[in-house]
Formats: C-alpha cells, structure tokens, sequence
C-alpha cells in the first residue's frame, strides 16, 4: 500500500473542497480532561487532522445592513457545519483508509452540554467523549483563539468552521503559531458584542492552555449572555423577538444564566406555538424563529456582530490576515437597537 504524507493529506483536503488542513500528534492534545480525551476516542491515535471550511464574508451582509438573516443560519452556520464541511472531511477520510489507516472522522458538539453516562466497559470513560474542536486546531498549528475565543487563522481571520480527523497514521505535525500573531488585542470584539458577554482585557478573566512550550490565553467570555444573544433572546440584536413579544424588557447585560440555561430558555420559545389570536395570528412564538427551525434544524441571529464582524474589519485593516477585499465591509454607520428594541440613534447613545 503507498505510504501516506502529510503532504498527500493536506493536498487530498484541499482537492475535497477544504480550504485549510492542520496536523496535530495526539501528545500535544494529552493534558486534555477525559471526557475530552481524543485518545478516549480511538485508543491508537497517533495523528489528530483538523479541517476548516471559510466562511464567506457576503453571508454577515444581510445581517449587516439589518435586512437579511436567513442566510447567516444555512450558509454561515447550519450548513456550513452540517453539511459543506463534512463533506471535505468525509472524501478525506475516505482517502486515509484507502492508505489503509483508520480515519475516524468527528463532528465537533459541544462539549459543555454533553451529559455522561455509565462507562459501558470498567476502567474507561462514559459515552459521549467530545473534543475541544478549537484547542484540537491550535494543537494542529492552524491558528490561535482570539480574546473572543474564535478561533482566528492567518488566512481568513475569524472566518471558519472546523471539523476533525484523527487516525493511527503517523503523520508530520504542523508546527505551532506563535500565541499574539494573529489576535491584536484590539477589544473591538468586546466593543461589538451586543451580547455584552466578552469581558475586557482590563478585568483579567481569562482562559490559559499551554501545548508544548507554547501559552494561549483568550476571554472567560460569558456563554450564558453568548448563547441568548446567539439564539436571539436579545432585542439588541433580534427585531423578530422585538415585534412578536413587544412588552418584553429582558435585558441581557443584567443576565446571569449559564450556557445551558440559556438553551433551554431561547429553544422552548424558538420551537413554541400558542393559540392564534388577532394579535398573534401565526400562532408561533416568534415567527422567524420557529420557520427556521423547521426549515433548517437550527437558527442564528446575533450574526456575530462582536466575534466575528467586528474582529473580522479589525485584521483586516491591521493586515494580519491574507483575506482582503477590494472594499471595505462597513460601508454605512452599524444600525443599533437598545434592550427594548428601540432604533438607536447617534444622538441617543450621546
Ligand atoms: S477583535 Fe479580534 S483581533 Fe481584536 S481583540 Fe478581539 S479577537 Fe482579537
Ligand atoms: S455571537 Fe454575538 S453575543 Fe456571542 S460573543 Fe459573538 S458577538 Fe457576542
């Protein structure tokens, strides 16, 4: 059987539709917890791939101009997850085991949310392990989380999705990137956010890792204010929640959920339904809500104003990304709703 490269992996990737392949070895991946443990997974790991698919900065326009969402969920989220992504990692991994190594392909959950359970055989973990997608592309040398703890590549900045290979194949791993050379500390993520979710680098919340000789540190940034903002329980960012619960003074700075809290409270009223009434005649919670989660299996609505747009207009201006554009992407005053879901004005925020 021809003997498998690292270059022959990467090259494969990029053929299957990725835009990006890192390679981790799993001994940079070992200090993870065990129910994270990549090693839980496929005992004989010795190589950890990870991929990436772009996300194209046309999808944050609609969103940007307050005018389109939908896209953001199918192309930007849903999809590009589910469906574009995978689709590289699956011809990839298919491509390993014609080498004859095994290809373990994973579709990164989230990890937080998983609960565990009995362990099936004594002396191991319970089902499910899951890894941290993101230190698994650091380990990989694709980039480093930034202070908003998107993950940050030289090439696209914060714009990607990632997904996860690992295999028995011992394959050359990437060397590091140097933690700083991408994240400028800019806090315009912070600045943005109208979650108000990721804290500023004067209040020292942080997340440190160390791989190899190497230390990362991002934002402890609040996933409770995240994940309502992210699910559009926040009139800052949502004109759905605004016309269909109008009386609604929920303001999210003053939240203190954790993440999953959150999930249950922005699902229960995104898949909710109610009598149809004159004044509600749809008989859906929120309308936009509800439509997309029927038609797509998940809604986003914040479009990432802080973490992503916001840090994204950052590097490129600063020139620490290659992704340029012949325009700028702001090209009008960034529209602005307060917590009751009132239009913003310059003058009001005076
Ligand atoms: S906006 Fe981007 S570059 Fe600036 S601090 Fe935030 S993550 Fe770093
Ligand atoms: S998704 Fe929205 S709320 Fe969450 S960190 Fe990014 S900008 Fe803030």
């Amino acid at each position: 059987m021809a003997e498998l490269t690292a270059q022959e992996v990467k090259r494969a990737g990029l053929e299957a539709g990725l835009d990006g392949v890192g390679i981790a070895n799993i001994e940079r991946l070992e200090n993870a917890p065990p129910q994270m443990q990549l090693a839980n997974i496929f005992p004989e790991c010795k190589s950890v791939i990870v991929t990436l698919r772009r996300i194209p900065r046309g999808v944050y326009r609609g969103i940007e101009e307050g005018t389109h969402w939908s896209n953001y969920t199918f192309y930007g989220y849903n999809r590009l997850n589910s469906l574009f992504r995978p689709l590289g990692t699956y011809r990839l991994a298919c491509l390993i085991e014609d080498h004859g190594w095994e290809a373990v392909p994973i579709y990164p959950g989230v990890p937080e949310a998983q609960p565990t359970r009995e362990p099936v055989r004594t002396g191991q973990v319970g089902a499910d392990v899951f890894p941290a997608i993101r230190i698994a592309a650091i380990a990989a040398g694709l980039g480093e989380c930034g202070w908003s703890k998107v993950f940050l590549t030289k090439r696209f900045g914060p714009r990607q999705r990632l997904g996860m290979i690992l295999t028995d194949a011992e394959l050359q791993p990437d060397p590091l990137v140097e933690p700083g050379s991408i994240c400028s500390r800019c806090m315009a993520c912070v600045r943005e956010c109208r979650g108000h979710a990721i804290p500023h680098i004067s209040e020292g919340k942080t997340v440190r890792i160390q791989i190899e000789d190497k230390v990362y540190e991002w934002a402890d940034v609040d996933m409770g204010k995240c994940c309502l903002t992210h699910h559009g329980m926040n009139k800052e960012v949502s004109p759905f929640l605004a016309r269909d619960f109008p009386g609604l003074k929920l303001n999210v700075a003053e939240q203190e959920m954790s993440e999953e809290e959150a999930y249950k409270l922005s699902y229960t009223v995104a898949g909710g339904t109610w009598r149809k009434t004159d004044e509600f005649p749809t008989g859906n919670l929120v309308d936009y809500y509800k439509t997309m989660l029927s038609s797509t299996g998940y809604y986003a609505v914040c479009g990432a104003g802080g973490c992503i747009r916001a840090c994204m207009m950052s590097l490129e201006k600063s020139g620490r990304i290659e992704a340029t554009y012949n325009e700028p992407f702001r090209k009008r005053p960034a529209w602005k709703l307060d917590y009751q879901g009132q239009v913003q004005t310059e003058a009001d925020a005076e």
